[in-house]
């Protein structure tokens, strides 16, 4: 079943290029289901009554994991979570999938431990960032992160700066009433800082799912706050690095990006696997199933991993599905899954 969404008017489709579909390009590894914000539209509350996970694959099984799935044609990793820097052994994941070899290595987090880890991070081999910073106002940041630092934040964007990564990013998802008077203010913000800032639509995953009918911001709304400081293209998305469109600064100098997970649901473009914190092998976002290769990844097993793989792959919905405005997505844990 899809929700309805009378009121949005749809983004343009990208003129995406045909994509492989036969096997993942790309995965989003989450090291974590733990995390130290509890975003209004990711999570319920800090405490829940969610039970982190205890058997989470430790760095060992990781190097497995990523190396049987580079083997198998993955050759972009972005390691998220729950958030990512509370595993203790994230530096040494990026060490290993660096040695392992990828295309592509990046890592999104809400910066709060950033600070101390932007520095080793990037020296083990990290090449971009991405940080979620929905406002720039400290109380409004603490609300709607329950109770996150925006100054620890802020500081560890800083060390990110200095620790010169290939390129960071900044992922705002926009809520209307909370802080949708905030795009061109982070926009200009981030072109100060030499951050590409990026525009996200709230998705009905998990506690999204009570908030995305009432408060998504569409991208054309989103892409109008910035009309003024863009040339008149329509945003477009980037070759092999996901589904965010961008369109230039006047100057040509900057970007900024929208992700359009409600509005237009991209899935027709999608050659993305996901592995959760336990092991746990999933083709799409918005749905629960997915093959436990967390054995086999423990004992180095490649063939089970392989074998894990295509079963999960084959559970790819189809290029009608509609992503994460499917009634599925509402039973989908953030957390557990990984964002
Ligand atoms: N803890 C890290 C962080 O805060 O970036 C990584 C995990 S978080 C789940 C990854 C991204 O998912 C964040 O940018 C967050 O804003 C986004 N996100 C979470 N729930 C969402 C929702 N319902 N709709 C849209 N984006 C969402």
């Amino acid at each position: 079943m899809v929700f309805a969404l009378p009121i949005l008017a749809a983004s343009p489709r990208a003129s995406e290029p045909a994509v492989e579909r036969t096997s993942p390009r790309s995965v989003r590894i989450s090291v974590t289901d733990r995390c130290d914000m509890a975003c209004v539209y990711c999570r319920p509350t800090m405490t829940d009554g969610y039970v982190p996970a205890e058997d989470r694959l430790d760095v060992e099984a990781w190097d497995r994991l990523v190396r049987a799935l580079v083997a198998r044609g993955v050759s972009r990793v972005r390691i998220t979570g729950g958030e990512p820097l509370m595993f203790r052994g994230v530096v040494e994941v990026v060490r290993r999938i660096r040695a392992i070899g990828v295309e592509d290595l990046a890592l999104t987090t809400n910066a709060s431990q950033l600070a101390a880890l932007a520095a080793p991070l990037r020296a083990a081999g990290l090449a971009r960032i991405n940080v979620s910073i929905d406002s720039l106002d400290p109380a409004r940041f603490a609300a709607m992160t329950r109770g996150g630092s925006l100054e620890r934040v802020l500081a560890g964007i800083e060390a990110a700066r200095a620790a010169g990564f290939d390129e960071i990013k900044t992922n705002t998802v926009v809520l209307r009433d909370h802080n949708d008077d905030e795009v061109e203010g982070l926009t200009r913000w981030a072109w100060e800082c030499g951050i590409v800032p990026r525009f996200i639509e709230v998705m009905g995953v998990g506690e999204g799912a009570k908030l995305f009918q009432s408060h998504v911001v569409g991208y054309r709304e989103m892409r109008a706050k910035v009309a003024h400081l863009c040339v008149d293209d329509e945003a477009e998305v980037e070759r092999d690095r996901g589904p965010a469109k961008y369109v230039r600064s006047r100057d040509g100098n900057h970007r900024v990006g929208f992700i359009t997970g409600t509005t237009d649901t991209f899935c027709e473009g999608c050659d993305r696997l996901r592995a959760s914190s336990t092991g746990v092998l999933r083709a799409c976002l918005s749905k629960n199933d997915g093959v436990d290769v967390s054995d086999a990844a423990r004992r180095g097993d490649d063939a089970s991993i392989e074998r894990g793989l295509a079963d999960a792959w084959a559970m790819k919905p189809d290029a009608s599905w509609k992503g994460c405005t499917e009634s599925s997505a509402a039973s989908v844990n953030m957390r557990a899954t990984g964002g």
